[in-house]
């Protein structure tokens, strides 16, 4: 059962406050740290400004305790039949991909730096063996790249031209994703290949990776039926989205023109659809309609955003002064994101 705050409902969406080290360049640079953690959080000043979240890592906090902090409980939901959906957003080089862990190319036996997905993973194994007594659980793996409003399959196997999947929708089971791969993992072992598969698939479509990295968001996503082994009708579906979004810097800082304007435009599509919803589901007044049909990442998140879903977006922010406008516009975003709060949420222990 997710914790009630006293009124019966639940707070479905927390925010996470990232703060990543000066890098060297940045050091050698002379850049100076123009954020301050009041008290360890979970206040920070900037400028004149104040912002409170759910919580603050400062620079220092470790992949794990980040995990343990803000992720780990959530696990135990997936596992009650909620859906979960962890957003990481910021502009390029805040430190997105390092904490969803996304672009995983093996350990290397340093586990210390494992991000969220490759953690995540492995608790859910856990839970699985935790559970297989009484139920019978199935874990299946997907993950898409969305790159200009087109949605490509990292785990076809095709090259990237024939790896477009459409979008549709289902009368009954809503948007549905028709010829999306989706593995079956049995393991944690299994499921990081499977990870690593997609993202080397990432790298290898594009002709400059990192360019399209960064106007691109990654959606990883771990779908867990868990049915009773003496009673069918005991069964739930959670779906489990682990979202790095595309830089979020202006395109006017990028001096984009032609195709990358195109570009900024159609990424901005997806991250400023999200913004909306998350305005609209934010504001208890809001008589608006929610806009999920707006771009294909808000359509793909529509069932995990808002209703009985759990979402913890992680806003990711360099430390230096030189980013100073941007990581104030991106604690705004999460700032608005905050304000979404006490959404009823049915029980489905
Ligand atoms: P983004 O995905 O937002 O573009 P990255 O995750 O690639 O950014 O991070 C940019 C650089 O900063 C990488 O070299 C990464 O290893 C480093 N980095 C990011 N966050 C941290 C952190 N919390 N601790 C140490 N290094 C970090």
């Amino acid at each position: 059962m997710v914790e009630l705050n006293g009124k019966g409902t639940v707070d479905t969406v927390q925010v996470a406050l990232r703060i990543r080290p000066l890098m060297r360049q940045e050091i050698e640079r002379g850049c100076e740290e123009c954020i301050e953690v009041v008290n360890g959080g979970p206040q920070v000043l900037i400028k004149d400004l104040s912002f409170t979240y759910n919580y603050v890592f400062p620079q220092y906090i470790t992949q794990t305790e980040f995990y343990d902090t803000a992720v780990k409980n959530l696990i135990g939901k997936l596992f009650q039949g909620y859906n979960v959906t962890i957003l990481a957003y910021g502009q390029t080089g805040s430190g997105k991909t390092y904490t969803m862990g996304t672009n995983y190319s093996g350990s290397d036996g340093d586990c210390s730096k494992l991000g969220v997905i490759p953690q995540a993973v492995a608790d859910i194994f856990d839970h699985v063996e935790e559970y297989e007594d009484k139920f019978i659980i199935k874990v299946t793996v997907s993950f898409m790249e969305l790159y200009q409003e087109q949605c490509y399959d990292l785990l076809s196997g095709k090259e990237r031209a024939h790896s477009i999947i459409e979008i549709r929708e289902d009368v009954k089971k809503g948007v549905i994703l028709p010829g999306l791969t989706e593995i079956p993992v049995t393991s944690t072992t299994k499921t990081m290949l499977v990870l690593e598969q997609g993202s080397s698939g990432r790298v290898t479509g594009s002709t400059a990776m990192n360019e399209t990295s960064s106007r691109s968001h990654a959606v990883f996503t771990i779908v867990i039926t868990k049915e009773s082994r003496t009673d069918k009708n005991l069964a739930t579906t959670s779906k489990f989205h682990l979202v790095d979004l595309a830089g979020s810097e202006r395109i006017k800082k990028t001096k984009a023109s032609g195709e990358r304007l195109k570009e900024g435009v159609k990424i901005n599509q997806g991250l400023l659809a999200l913004g909306n919803v998350i305005s609209i589901l934010g504001d208890e007044n809001s008589k608006s309609f929610i806009t999920y049909r707006d771009s294909k990442l808000t359509r793909i998140l529509q069932d995990s955003l808002g209703g009985n879903s759990l979402t913890l977006m992680v806003a990711c922010v360099s430390p230096a002064d030189y980013n100073l406008d941007e990581t104030v516009s991106t604690l705004r975003y999460a700032d608005r994101a905050r304000r979404i709060r006490n959404k009823p949420i049915i029980n489905q222990d």
